[in-house]
C-alpha cells in the first residue's frame, strides 16, 4: 500500500497496536485546513500555476511533532508547486564547479595550514587544519577532485577513513576521548565558503547542545518506558514503509525532517568508514534526484553511529531554505518522506 504524507493516519491505522501505540507515544499529528479566496482577476493564473481553484482555496495541513525532541514539521503539498521568484542560469553554475582557478583547496600543502602533528594523507584526500577554527581541533579532509558533485565509492570510504584517522591524532594530542563530528557542507546552498570538495572535522571536549539533548532524549526514554528509543524511532518508521536495510545500516526516510529529503541513517557500525556504501548510495540516489547541494553530519549517540543528510535546494535559488520558522519554530515542508522512500532504492 502505497501512502503520502497527507494520508498519514491511513498509514497508522493499518499498523500493529503495538506500533501505532509507539507511533503515538513518539509522536503528535495535527491536520487541519487553510482556507483562502481567489479574486476573479486571479483564477485563470491560479488554474494554470495549481491545477485547480480548489487546491489552494482549501489546503490541507498537516504538522507532526516528535514529543521527545521537539522535531516538528509542517507539510503542504502545495508549497512545492509555489512560484521561485529567484532565478540565475545553471550553465553558468557548472562552469563555476569546474572552475579550478585559484582554487587554494587544490593545492592543499602549500595554500591550506597544516595540524600541529602534521597532515593526514588518504588516497583520495589529504587533512589540512582550518584556518578560522569553530572550535579547538578543527580541520578539513580536503579531497583530491575538485568538483565536489563528483563522487565515487571508494573516494567516500578513504575519505571517512582518514578523517577517523585524524580524531584518533586529535584524541592523542589531548589525551582524551573527543567527541567526534563530520560536517560535510556540499555547495554554497548548504553554508560552504569553498566550492572543493571537503569534510570539516570538529573533535570537541564538551558535547554540542544538539546533541546532548538527543542523548538525554534517549536516557529519559531508556529510564521512563524501559526501551531503546533509537529502535523504537526505526519500529515505527519501518511499520509505515519509511525505512530501509543496507549492510546492517538503518535508513530511515526521516517523519520529522528538518528541511528537504532529511534521511537518517542509524549503525551499530564502530567507525563511520565502515558505513560507506551506504552513505555513498545514498548521495548517489540524492544526486540522480538532482540535489545540488547538501548537508550530511556524522555523530555517535551512545553505541550507534548516526548519519543525518539534508538536501538544500537549487544552485540557482537566491532565497535561503531556512527562515524564522525553521529558526525558532518548525520546519516546513515540500518533499514527502513516503515519495522519497519509493524513489529511494537501496
Ligand atoms: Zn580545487
Amino acid at each position: 500500500m502505497k501512502y503520502e504524507i497527507a494520508e498519514l493516519h491511513k498509514a497508522v491505522e493499518q499498523l500493529s497496536i503495538d506500533v501505532r501505540e509507539l507511533f503515538y507515544r513518539l509522536y503528535s499529528v495535527d491536520i487541519s485546513t487553510g482556507s483562502l479566496r481567489i479574486p476573479v482577476e486571479m483564477e485563470d493564473w491560479v488554474k494554470k500555476r495549481f491545477g485547480s481553484l480548489e487546491r489552494v482555496e482549501k489546503q490541507q495541513i498537516l504538522a507532526i511533532k516528535n514529543r521527545f525532541t521537539g522535531e516538528h514539521s509542517l507539510f503542504n503539498r502545495l508549497r512545492s508547486d509555489r512560484p521561485v521568484e529567484a532565478k540565475s542560469a545553471i550553465a553558468v553554475v557548472r562552469e563555476e564547479l569546474e572552475d579550478k582557478g585559484k582554487c587554494l583547496f587544490c593545492n592543499p600543502v602549500k595554500q591550506t595550514p597544516a595540524d600541529v602533528f602534521g597532515r593526514i594523507k588518504g588516497k583520495y584526500c589529504i587533512t589540512g587544519s582550518n584556518i578560522a577554527k569553530y572550535d579547538a581541533f578543527h580541520s578539513l579532509i580536503i579531497f583530491n577532485e575538485h568538483n565536489p558533485l563528483t563522487m565515487r565509492r571508494e573516494w567516500i570510504e578513504d575519505y571517512l577513513r582518514t578523517g577517523e584517522r585524524w580524531f584518533e591524532e586529535a584524541s592523542k594530542l589531548e589525551e582524551k576521548q573527543l567527541q567526534k563530528f563530520f560536517i560535510w557542507n556540499c555547495l554554497w546552498r548548504s553554508g560552504a565558503s569553498i566550492i572543493h570538495g571537503h569534510i570539516q572535522l570538529t573533535a570537541s571536549r564538551m558535547r554540542y547542545g544538539k546533541l546532548e539533548l538527543l542523548e538525554k532524549v534517549a536516557a529519559d526514554y531508556k529510564r521512563e518506558f524501559n526501551s531503546d528509543y533509537i529502535e523504537d524511532l526505526y519500529k515505527v518508521h519501518k511499520g509505515l514503509g519509511l525505512a530501509k536495510e543496507h549492510k546492517g545500516e538503518r535508513i530511515l526516510f526521516y517523519l520529522t525532517p528538518i528541511k528537504e529529503k532529511e534521511i537518517v541513517v542509524i549503525s551499530k557500525a564502530g567507525r563511520s568508514d565502515e558505513m560507506a556504501d551506504t552513505i555513498y548510495k545514498l548521495l548517489r540516489a540524492y544526486l540522480n534526484m538532482g540535489v545540488q547541494s547538501f548537508n550530511l553530519a556524522i555523530f555517535q549517540l551512545e553505541a550507534y553511529h548516526i548519519v543525518r543528510l539534508v538536501d538544500r535546494g537549487s544552485l540557482e535559488d537566491r532565497n535561503s531554505d531556512i527562515g524564522a520558522m525553521e529558526l525558532y519554530a518548525a520546519s516546513v515542508i515540500s518533499s514527502d518522506p513516503f515519495k522519497l522512500a519509493q524513489v529511494i532504492s537501496i
